[in-house]
């Protein structure tokens, strides 16, 4: 059986040396010395500044959402995980589906900007498959709009994008350090704050609204989502191998590219590979349908990530039309990738593929 992912599991020397710190120091969680090692370790590995880690990838969107004074609609992408405007439901925003663009399979600026209205407070663009989304356009939309700009850049971990690190683009852009994620924590996440006031106020949000300059006092209403101290340990242990895991990563979609070239489409990529998913696209639904199946048969567990396009179901659907991500959704899957995947088993998978078509 071939899944379409496997989760990381670090050195276990490794790891037990930072466990037995844990036990002997007796401190599990707020604001460790773990948390606060991988917050500066982070920082330097993926070249950013202000960086808070949390407890997972769906707080981190809620907690910036919630930082930057958004509460009654957002602009974002129907061709996500469903924690993208699940996020915002929960804080009461109500998401609104603008289209994407067919080659890089992000949102698309100028749709974003057709569906702003005097109610929208957020642009919320989603990096999919780490890939970059036009950020220059983005941009200027905000400006233009006096929009906070939020980037859901779950996948987004380690992407340089013209000489920087994508995660510095934007005024908040979180993360899911995800079990399944590139790089994980078990559960954890983080948010990348362009302002080092917006960080503060969304550290005190994340420890229930308590704040050290108030001491006596509770200033805003806050949540726990605060990372521990065992999700640091599996962290930091995991951070020591990251750029092996990508490398290996990155090798096998060469290889996927390599025998797949020429027999089905791959989104177009901006920005650095780093190796986090490997989507194709399929000439039609019956053909993606079919690969499916065949791989299903065969042991080989691939995902239709995403699908169905989120302003297609129950929970998000309204009435804003997103042709392109219908049709994406019903012809996109991705294809299994780790490490320890062997270019035997991706020549195999491919070979499933192609007989297919
Ligand atoms: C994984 C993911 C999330 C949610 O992250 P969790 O850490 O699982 O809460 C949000 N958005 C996208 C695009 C994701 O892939």
């Amino acid at each position: 059986m071939i899944q379409v992912t496997k989760p990381f599991i670090p050195d276990r020397k490794t790891l037990d040396k930072y466990l037995d710190g844990i036990c002997e120091r007796a401190w599990l969680t707020n604001n460790g010395p773990l948390v606060q090692e991988l917050t500066q370790r982070l920082e330097d590995y993926l070249g950013v500044q202000n960086l808070l880690l949390v407890a997972n990838g769906t707080l981190a969107l809620q907690v910036a959402y919630k930082a930057l004074g958004v509460e009654d609609e957002a602009v974002t992408t129907p061709f996500t995980f469903a924690a993208t405007p699940g996020s915002m439901k929960w804080q009461g925003i109500t998401p609104h589906f603008a289209d994407i663009d067919p080659n890089t399979l992000n949102l698309d600026p100028s749709q974003a900007e057709k569906a702003i209205t005097e109610r929208t407070q957020a642009l919320v663009p989603v990096h999919v498959y780490g890939n970059a989304c036009d950020h220059d356009s983005f941009q200027d939309i905000a400006s233009r709009y006096n929009l906070p700009l939020i980037y859901d850049a779950s996948h987004a971990f380690g992407v340089q994008y013209k000489g920087e690190s994508l995660l510095s683009c934007g005024d908040a852009a979180t993360l899911s350090f995800h079990a399944t994620k590139l790089f994980h924590t078990v559960e954890g996440g983080g948010i990348v704050f362009k302002n080092r006031d917006d960080l503060e106020r969304a550290r005190s949000m994340i420890n229930f609204g308590q704040s050290p300059e108030t001491p006596n006092d509770i200033a805003s209403v806050g949540i726990n989502a605060k990372m521990s101290e065992l999700h640091a340990a599996m962290g930091l242990a995991t951070l020591d191998s990251i750029d092996q895991i990508i490398t290996q990563r990155a090798a096998l979609i060469q290889e996927y590219h390599h025998c797949l070239k020429g027999h089905v489409e791959f989104p177009q990529r901006r920005g650095s590979e780093n190796g986090a998913y490997m989507p194709i696209l399929l000439a039609s639904e019956e053909q993606a349908s079919a690969v499916d199946s065949s791989l299903q048969q065969a042991g080989i567990r691939p995902r239709h990530y995403f699908s169905p396009a989120l302003h297609e179901t129950t929970t998000y659907g309204n009435d804003d039309a997103c042709p392109v991500a219908s049709d994406i959704a019903d012809r996109i899957l991705c294809l299994p990738l780790y490490p320890e995947l062997t270019t035997h088993q991706v020549k195999w998978v491919c070979e499933h593929v192609c007989k297919n078509l």
